[in-house]
């Protein structure tokens, strides 16, 4: 939306119901620019720099609506409702939790898959960057339970390996050897536990799976396991 009334924008951001939300304007909570906001049906124009310019309860505003983030996921968390375990949604603060439009991860990574995932409330965004039509890379490291046999590279760049259960092959992969018993993974598609079933289908097994690149995006050496981090608009450019 290009702009939201006052209360509407709090109220979707978190901050309360729309009657609480109206308390926090009255009692003179919010200011834009310095200046105390009088009217909760006041029109806002919705812009990524509104949080350097609102203030609530003496605090920055949360980033507006058509936010993104990457976040390095621990181990352990989960991207999916339907899953036992901690969601990834544990590790945003609690009230981005309460957004709508709601937050969502950028496609899934299984449990026990550490590394780098893009998360936002931006619909369009989001389906841009999952579509099979935009290509974005995503670069795994896997390390294996057997040595590498020196095929594999070969194979998962033939675009004819097909996952046990399916009916379409793979598009083509890129396998970059970095050790005997560990290697990077480039796909360009996003089937179900993939990487795993890649290996699994050369009859090797990964035993740890940590993704370092989504598109044109890196994690960052220095955020931590369950650290998370906005992009801005030259991040969001850089994942295509
Ligand atoms: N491939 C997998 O097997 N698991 C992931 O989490 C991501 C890619």
């Amino acid at each position: 939306p290009a702009n939201l009334r006052l209360d509407r924008l709090l109220a979707n951001l978190g901050y309360g119901s729309r009657r609480e939300v109206q308390g926090l304007v009255d009692a003179g909570l919010v200011k834009l620019d310095g200046v105390v906001m009088q009217d909760a049906d006041q029109r806002i124009a919705i812009t990524p720099d509104l949080s350097s310019r609102m203030v609530v309860r003496g605090r920055p505003l949360d980033p507006p609506p058509g936010m993104a983030l990457m976040l390095h996921k621990p181990l352990g968390v989960t991207c999916s409702h339907k899953e036992a375990g901690p969601l990834i949604y544990s590790l945003l603060p609690d009230r981005w939790r309460r957004r709508d439009p709601a937050i969502s991860t950028v496609g899934r990574l299984d449990k026990e898959t550490s590394g780098l995932i893009l998360l936002t409330d931006d619909g369009a965004l989001l389906h841009r960057i999952i579509s099979p039509k935009s290509n974005v890379p995503k670069r795994y490291l896997a390390t294996l339970d057997r040595p590498l046999k020196g095929d594999e590279a070969q194979i998962f760049a033939s675009g004819t390996l097909m996952l046990e259960g399916e009916d379409k092959p793979l598009l083509p992969a890129e396998l970059e050897v970095i050790s005997p018993v560990s290697a990077h993974v480039t796909v360009h598609e996003g089937r179900y536990h993939q990487v795993r079933r890649m290996f699994a289908a050369l009859g090797n097994h990964v035993t740890a799976l940590h993704r370092d690149l989504v598109g044109g995006l890196d994690l960052p050496e220095d955020l931590e396991p369950g650290q998370y981090r906005l992009l801005g608009e030259a991040d969001v450019k850089a994942i295509f």
